[in-house]
């Protein structure tokens, strides 16, 4: 337990409004007395399992609860403060920019909140380096995702280096991802980074096809793309190809009950081909979980060394959209804290 919260690590998938703790959902709830919610209704405790449907009423609760300019730079400084306490010293948050009629709440004043919070802490002093995935929700449709797609350019251009990609997240249920494929290409075609959740349920095989051509930068779950989970080997082999990482998240996995047991989970299919994987939280609020915990979980399950872990949380140094520069800082961090934890 002590080693992996002591291990320096790199978070690469973190939504914000499901990363937000128990404790600031308690000052949100006290902001918003009227909405009536309780913790019951934004988080899944220990042992509980939800449908995925269910994991995203969640996120309809904690949107009510996080709604004004100063509800997101509350959150959004907070989630920062607790990933730097649990070790995290590389953090690519995501968040889908949404715009409040009632709060007078833009997706442009959105994401210039969340630049305004990361540049807060590092003022501070806080010791991590976050960085922003401006996220897609598949349900909004095409023309919100080009929007989004427009809007991720601008900061690409205007914020320091902090904007350096895009999300595709939301309910995989619902839209289909070949009407985003103008909305994400233009994205890629402007120099944005691409991480994309594929095949989190079992139907979207031609989807997840399509969307390996573009190709994204990293995938999101993955959960159905092998062939012991329905997929196939000819989307495996694309991922292997063009060399790919997988962002896999234990704990939501199994909450949301995509994959039926820890250790059924399809860590172990990606590891032991070698393939790049890396441990991520997800929704570490929603789900009550955080980074230490998953690389315990990870350990505890498929038996992984110290020393295991320790390259585990090295090699994800090399999948951050961050440019070179910063992998080369990382690696001379890692190197140095090494002697501190063995
Ligand atoms: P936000 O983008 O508002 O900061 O974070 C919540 C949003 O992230 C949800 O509304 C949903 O679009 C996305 N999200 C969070 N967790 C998951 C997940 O496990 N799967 C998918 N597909 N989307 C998720």
């Amino acid at each position: 337990g002590l080693f992996c919260r002591e291990l320096p690590k790199v978070e690469l998938h973190a939504h914000l409004n499901g990363s937000v703790s128990y404790q600031t959902i308690e000052k949100l709830i006290r902001r918003k007395p009227h909405l009536n919610i309780e913790h019951s209704m934004t988080a899944i405790g220990k042992g509980q399992r939800r449908t995925l449907e269910e994991c995203f009423q969640v996120f309809k609760v904690i949107h009510q609860l996080v709604d004004t300019e100063e509800d997101i730079l509350m959150v959004a400084t907070d989630v920062i403060r607790e990933f730097a306490e649990d070790g995290v010293k590389y953090l690519e948050l995501r968040s889908t920019p949404r715009e409040e009629k009632n709060t007078g709440l833009t997706k442009k004043r959105y994401v210039e909140t969340i630049i305004k919070a990361i540049q807060q802490c590092k003022n501070e002093g806080v010791d991590i380096d976050v960085r922003f995935l401006v996220a897609i929700d598949r349900r909004n449709g095409p023309e919100a995702a080009m929007e989004t797609v427009k809007l991720a350019e601008e900061f690409l251009l205007s914020s320091d280096g902090l904007v350096v990609g895009l999300d595709l997240s939301g309910d995989p249920k619902v839209g289909h991802g070949k009407d985003l494929l103008p909305a994400l290409q233009r994205g890629r075609n402007s120099g944005l980074k691409l991480s994309l959740h594929l095949s989190e349920v079992p139907s979207q095989l031609e989807e997840s096809d399509l969307l390996l051509n573009l190709p994204p930068d990293r995938i999101g779950h993955g959960t159905f793309l092998h062939p012991e989970m329905g997929g196939s080997q000819s989307l495996v082999d694309k991922v292997l190809k063009n060399n790919i990482p997988l962002e896999l998240c234990l704990t939501s996995n199994v909450k949301g009950q995509t994959v039926p047991s820890y250790s059924k989970h399809h860590f172990k299919y990606w590891y032991q081909l070698g393939h790049p994987s890396v441990i991520c939280t997800d929704d570490k609020g929603v789900f009550c979980t955080d980074l230490s915990h998953e690389y315990q979980l990870v350990a505890s399950t498929f038996g992984l060394s110290r020393e295991a872990l320790w390259n585990l949380s090295q090699q994800a140094i090399d999948c951050i959209f961050a440019p070179e520069t910063v992998k080369q800082q990382l690696k001379w961090r890692w190197t140095d804290l090494k002697h501190h934890i063995f």
